[in-house]
């Protein structure tokens, strides 16, 4: 009698644990993921082997997180979420820890996340206290009736949906604070104070770890596609170095900096961001590609190479479509960068003449 009972209950259990899996859609798309970690100046002749093996392997080691979650059939938006955290830790990268100077001393924050399947998207930009901007975004987007909140609010925002806040002090790097001398003596602006909290000036002058002008980029931004066939797109920075007046750029405005439909494409900007607002960037990309059906490396070119130098501005985007394609396109020296798709080899570049 026991072992009757067992048996129909593992048979019940078998049958739940089939009716499960039935329910799980099929998986019906190759995963693919491209990432940026800024653009710029960024020449061979001003990088030694040293510094450009850092950025190769900060750019690894972040698409790998990404793809990874990919690959365990995660969402375009939790890897996204996943390779932006890292870079925002990377001091290196001009995105939370690392990121330039405004000309007051400070580090504001900017971010944006966009999810192409449902349109919904969450925006922050001045942050100072909120150690992953990303996912403040995020949360905006999900824990929000809003798409972009700034300042202050924003941080008292993070707070409230428990995320993790830091004294803005934790954002400062030496290289950082040293590019934001340079540029105010270039400018002829006052130096402000070193900020409360940053340990105290090296005695000796420190080693340039980042490429002359690189300061005024480092923005990253990933854009990706699941295993649903859902594509997503998210961008983090600090701006520009010495920005002043509350100056925000592209990468937190919908449209501009950060875009992403299932109708036609996700993209990620970085550059002067002046310019990637002026152009709506990211959408322009976007309705070539879904008004015109342009191939998506055709529509990225023409919007960087045509529309933008059109208007003298400077930078570059990546890409993705819901049917895998990737793409990048920028008229600076270099862009660091990196993609992957399922079952494909991982490609990582940084100047204009690799592929
Ligand atoms: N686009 C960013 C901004 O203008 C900067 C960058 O990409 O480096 O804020």
């Amino acid at each position: 009698m026991k072992s009757w009972k067992s048996l129909l209950s593992a048979v019940a259990i078998a049958i739940i644990g089939l009716s499960a899996h039935a329910q799980q859609p099929a998986p019906t798309h190759r995963w693919a993921i491209v990432l940026h970690g800024g653009a710029g100046v960024i020449e061979r002749a001003s990088m030694d082997p040293k510094t450009e093996a850092a950025y190769r392997a900060g750019l690894k080691e972040a698409i790998e997180a990404g793809a990874k979650v990919l690959d365990n059939n995660g969402s375009a938006l939790d890897a996204i979420e996943a390779a932006i955290r890292i870079l925002e830790d990377n001091p290196l990268f001009n995105a939370g820890r690392g990121a330039v100077f405004t000309a007051n001393g400070k580090n504001e924050l900017d971010a944006a996340i966009m999810d192409g399947a449902t349109l919904r998207a969450g925006a922050v930009a001045e942050v100072t206290r909120t150690r992953h901007p990303i996912s403040l975004a995020r949360a905006v987007m999900e824990k929000s009736p809003h798409v972009m909140l700034v300042g202050p609010g924003a941080d008292a925002f993070a707070q409230s949906v428990g995320l993790e806040q830091v004294d803005p002090s934790f954002f400062f790097t030496e290289n950082r604070w040293q590019a934001l001398i340079r540029e105010l003596k270039k400018e002829g602006l006052p130096i402000p104070p070193r900020p409360a909290g940053a340990p105290p000036a090296p005695s000796t002058p420190i080693a340039e770890i980042e490429p002359p002008d690189a300061h005024k980029y480092g923005t990253v931004g990933v854009v990706a596609l699941d295993r649903s066939g859902h594509i997503a797109a998210g961008t983090s920075t600090g701006g520009l170095t010495a920005k002043r007046w509350g100056r925000v750029g592209d990468s937190p405005i919908i449209g501009a900096g950060t875009y992403a439909s299932n109708q036609s494409c996700a993209v990620s900007g970085t550059g002067t961001g002046e310019y990637f607002i002026r152009l709506g960037v990211a959408r322009e990309v976007c309705n070539l590609v879904q008004f015109k059906g342009m191939p998506i490396q055709q529509a990225v070119d023409a919007v960087i190479h045509t529309e933008l130098e059109a208007l003298h501005g400077d930078g570059g985007v990546i890409a993705i479509t819901p049917d895998g394609q990737m793409a990048w396109s920028f008229n600076t020296p270099g862009m660091f960068r990196a993609r992957i798709a399922e079952g494909g080899k991982l490609q990582i570049g940084v100047y204009s003449d690799e592929p």
